[in-house]
């Protein structure tokens, strides 16, 4: 279950989004204690549907690109990952999660300062 970031209560109740809602998020928590909400975007709960280039497993985009495969670090063997190289896709790198994966998608612009 999902905490209320404002009185970290546990029990925070899954509300109905608005039609206008469901555009923007994929799951609205709301705390019944202190009406505190966490909001989740669809691309947090997908990374697949981001339009940026994300981390399949924990969905961040601070990656790096990479020249090559390193031979000790794992692979992500989901096809449309691997179907991307052959359509010239570069390969990222997850400073997280270590995890190699092809990506068409832009990198988000990280910015520094
Ligand atoms: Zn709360
Ligand atoms: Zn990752």
């Amino acid at each position: 279950m999902p905490m209320c970031p404002v009185c970290q209560d546990s029990r925070m109740v899954e509300r109905r989004r608005t039609l206008r809602q469901r555009f923007r998020y994929a799951r609205i928590h709301e705390c019944p204690a202190c009406e505190g909400r966490r909001v989740q975007a669809h691309t947090d709960v997908h990374p697949l549907l981001s339009l940026t280039a994300r981390c399949p497993k924990c969905s961040t985009q601070e990656l790096r690109v990479r020249k090559r495969l390193d031979p000790y670090d794992p692979v992500y063997r989901n096809p449309i990952s691997l179907m991307q190289r052959y359509l010239g896709a570069r390969l990222m790198y997850c400073v997280d999660c270590r995890l190699q994966f092809y990506d068409l998608r832009p990198r988000r612009k990280i910015r520094r300062g």
